[in-house]
């Protein structure tokens, strides 16, 4: 099948769907400039994950993983949504039972206009007390020192999950029961490595959905999908906004 063949399908399969899931993962916004952290040149290659994030790491040196997140919060703030967010937004104008889970922490998914995003992994953009949780608005740094939680006196942390953490129950709890009643499953720019997230697409498939991979290289994943589509999310997501608007309009 070609690539124009594959996208039509999807629409045909869109157009008698009820309900529409999507995992996005790192390689959605890899052409906003946000670097994934699995590919060989991802952040994973050049920095040690469990000193940069993990609870281990933050107790241990505090300084080094904020300077770390202050830097990524730069080039988020730096960067803008890419086509593959607008079309993923677009989603949510029709009338689709459409729901947008991600793994990123970008928040860039709700810059290009989604809405009701399940972040499963949490957001760098904020912040909270490593004591108490309380969430932790504006500067966490005052000179070269880090502010403390104004409750409890606690270290603040980025809002994210890190290595060995749980992820935040009610998110992974809607995430499981959307994608075991979806019809359509995308998974997106997702290497499919990190759990409990790479079991979304597999629960949707077990329980009747149709899966569909957008990712320029094969993953775990690529045996399981029904259709694949080897394009990068801001050329392939477009493609199939556009042909589906045409079919709806
Ligand atoms: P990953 O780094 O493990 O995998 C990225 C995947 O995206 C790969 O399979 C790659 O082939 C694919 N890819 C690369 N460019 C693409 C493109 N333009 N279009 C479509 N696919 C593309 O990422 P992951 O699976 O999301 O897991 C990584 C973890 O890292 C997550 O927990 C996430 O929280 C975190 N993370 C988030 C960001 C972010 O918020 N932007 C960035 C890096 C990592
Ligand atoms: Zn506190």
């Amino acid at each position: 099948m070609t690539t124009n063949e594959r996208i039509n399908k999807i629409v045909d399969i869109l157009l008698v769907s009820n309900s529409v899931t999507a995992l996005t993962g790192a390689g959605v916004s890899a052409e906003s400039g946000i670097a994934t952290f699995r590919d060989p040149d991802g952040i994973w290659s050049k920095f040690n994950p469990l000193e940069l994030a993990s609870i281990d790491g933050f107790i241990s040196n505090p300084e080094r993983v904020w300077s770390w997140y202050q830097y990524r919060v730069n080039i988020v703030n730096n960067s803008k949504p890419n086509p593959g967010h607008y079309a993923l937004a677009e989603f949510h104008k029709y009338n689709l039972d459409f729901n947008l889970i991600t793994q990123n922490v970008d928040g860039l998914h709700q810059r290009a206009g989604s809405e009701n995003v399940i972040e499963l992994h949490g957001s760098i953009i904020r912040n909270k007390c490593f004591n108490c949780n309380q969430i932790h608005e504006g500067a966490v740094i005052n000179g070269n020192l880090l502010n403390n939680c104004k409750r409890c006196n606690g270290l603040i942390r980025p809002d994210v999950i890190w290595f060995g953490e749980m992820l935040p129950e009610s998110e992974i709890n809607t995430a499981q029961k959307l994608s075991s009643n979806t019809d359509l499953f995308f998974s997106i720019g997702t290497s499919a490595e990190v759990y409990p997230a790479a079991d979304l697409p597999l629960i949707a498939k077990s329980n009747g959905a149709i899966l569909i991979e957008i990712n320029p290289v094969k993953t775990q994943l690529s045996n399981f999908a029904d259709i694949r589509i080897e394009l990068t999310s801001g050329k392939a997501m477009p493609l199939i906004i556009e042909e589906y608007k045409k079919r709806v309009e």
